[in-house]
């Protein structure tokens, strides 16, 4: 029975040390080559600055979606779309995270842009 492989060296519980041409041990596994039990956490004691606290946000536990109002009815919109494909609604959606994410809300001309391929032509 393998539990699951440690990501950060592959398994063999050692990272290349890129600087000193040797490996250590790896700090996500402590060298055992598999993943720490998940429910243990990852907590750094060892950070006390109060910048490290984040404030309270709310985490969706559901897929990424759109954070703004704008987004989440323009996702509505992609996903009552009767010309879109599955595929091509979940791309546009991503597409309205990540224009969220990058201009903070979405934009008239993206909003326009969206509709213009969620709506049938003509
Ligand atoms: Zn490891």
């Amino acid at each position: 029975m393998e539990g699951e492989t440690c990501r950060v060296c592959g398994g063999d519980g050692r990272v290349g040390n890129a600087f000193g041409g040797s490996s250590a041990t790896c700090p996500s596994c402590h060298g055992s080559g598999r993943r720490a039990e998940a429910s243990s956490g990852f907590h750094d004691v060892t950070k006390t600055k109060p910048s490290h606290h984040r404030p309270a946000v709310t985490v969706s536990t559901g897929p990424r979606g759109p954070a703004t109002s704008e987004g989440l009815q323009l996702a509505q919109e992609v996903n009552a779309s009767t010309v879109l494909a599955a595929d091509a609604k979940t791309r546009l959606i991503a597409e309205i995270v990540n224009h969220e994410s990058t201009h903070g809300r979405c934009t008239k001309t993206f909003i326009k842009k969206v509709r213009k391929q969620a709506r049938p032509a003509g």
